[in-house]
């Protein structure tokens, strides 16, 4: 076949209707200060499509019941979609087995059970943690907090003035004292996609495990945990136009195995007596309590949803967002972008000369636009960019170059009213 003709056809595989996914997400239609709502805040969480919102609803109205403990019908039916749920998370994260994927409440849940466990188990006095500059402060205090407990020492890499990991430096900071290394795939706060793969491999080459926080990347790409060899890999279910308080933990089947449980209580029992207790398989070892079996399933639809979609359309579009608000925001004099890396998702973060993230958000707020400001829980990172903080706009599939249009003249009205 023609080159040409080979392109006409990817581009036409690759593209999305926009606005019939729109009309998937009922928030989008509506208007905020009688203005259409433009929703530029899917970094610090995602809009639902009408069927997660109808999953939960049916599974209330007629399927309710506790799983796992039940003889009965509803429990039965509910405890099968919980376990067909798992599965569709191990397959969207490409897991060896299903026991490996276990549901927390979120990324912050899924890091404090490694943070706790992991550091249980392993971690002793002079030992050394390595995360990034970049990191969420879910994936800082966890680990801070284990290094006071333990007496061990947490190591930073640090980054350039495009907000990337400077990956010699991280080179340097491994030691035979490392124990494990955590850092994020994408940036929250600059949306700096990381060579993840170069840093795992460059910890396996010690025997170090990795933990990689994808709160931000499994929305903008796909992730196969097996190619990528990561020992662990979490992110949130609401990031993921899922519902909220649902979150994975994806560990390696011989670490999982190794680690003590982090919460304890009902489920997560083989058997108790006053004497002694022997805790269940994985990964029911790590799940105490009742689960959050509404959430979990939701979950799995929404991953169905977007693999529907499909991951690589949803990047090739994004991508065009990117380019496209990179562009136009750049033009805009006095407007500086706080994030430049070659490789990064769809979010632009940027301050104004002379004025405060907060009053412009305030402002660009007014006109029916949600973007955030502050320091996006990355406050160690803004220390480091010396910025107090930035206006962050992060893009998904749902949104239009229309919409990035918006954002435009709302600046250049911000920049007006305070000039
Ligand atoms: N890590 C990163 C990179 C994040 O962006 C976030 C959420 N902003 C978290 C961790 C914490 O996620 P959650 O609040 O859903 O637990």
């Amino acid at each position: 076949m023609p080159d040409a003709l080979l392109l006409i056809l990817k581009l036409f595989t690759l593209s999305l209707d926009i606005q019939k996914i729109r009309n998937d997400f009922p928030i989008l239609n509506q208007q905020i200060y009688n203005k259409p709502l433009v929703y530029f805040d899917n970094g610090a969480t995602t809009q639902k499509p009408q069927v997660v919102i109808d999953e939960e609803v049916k599974i209330y109205s007629k399927e309710n019941s506790n799983i796992h403990r039940g003889v009965h019908y509803l429990s039965e039916q509910l405890t099968q979609r919980h376990e067909d749920a798992r599965k569709v998370v191990q397959k969207f994260i490409n897991a060896q087995h299903d026991h490996e994927v276990i549901f927390t409440g979120g990324t912050t849940e899924s890091i404090n059970t490694i943070a706790f466990s992991f550091g249980e188990k392993y971690i002793n006095e002079g030992d050394e943690i390595i995360i990034s500059t970049l990191e969420h402060h879910a994936n800082i205090v966890p680990w801070q907090m284990l290094c006071e407990r333990k007496k061990a020492v947490l190591k930073v890499i640090p980054i350039n003035e495009k907000g990337e990991l400077l990956l010699d430096e991280y080179q340097k900071l491994i030691s035979a004292k490392t124990k494990i290394v955590a850092v994020n795939q994408v940036s929250n706060a600059l949306g700096t996609v990381n060579d993840i793969k170069k840093i795992i491999d460059l910890a396996h080459q010690n025997k170090i495990p990795v933990l990689i926080d994808g709160a931000q990347s499994v929305q903008h790409g796909e992730v196969d945990v097996q190619d990528l060899d990561c020992d662990f890999y979490v992110f949130s279910g609401h990031k993921v136009y899922g519902p909220n308080g649902i979150g994975v933990l994806y560990g390696k089947e011989k670490w999982l195995n190794e680690m003590p449980p982090y919460m304890t209580g009902g489920e997560m029992i083989k058997k108790v007596t006053f004497e002694k207790t022997t805790f269940n398989e994985l990964p029911f070892k790590f799940e105490a309590g009742t689960p959050n079996y509404v959430s979990a399933i939701a979950l799995a639809t929404a991953i169905n949803y977007i693999q529907e979609l499909g991951l690589e359309n949803i990047a090739a579009y994004e991508k065009e967002l990117l380019e496209y608000g990179t562009e136009k925001l750049g033009s805009i004099e006095g407007l500086r972008i706080i994030g430049t890396a070659e490789n990064k998702v769809s979010v632009i973060s940027f301050n104004l000369d002379n004025i405060h993230h907060y009053d412009a958000g305030m402002v660009i707020d007014k006109m029916g636009i949600a973007v955030r400001t502050g320091h996006h829980c990355a406050e160690p990172l803004m220390d480091s960019l010396n910025v107090e903080g930035t206006i962050r706009a992060s893009f998904s599939f749902y949104n239009t170059k229309e919409e990035i249009d918006k954002l435009y003249e709302a600046i250049l009205t911000v920049k007006q009213m305070f000039s």
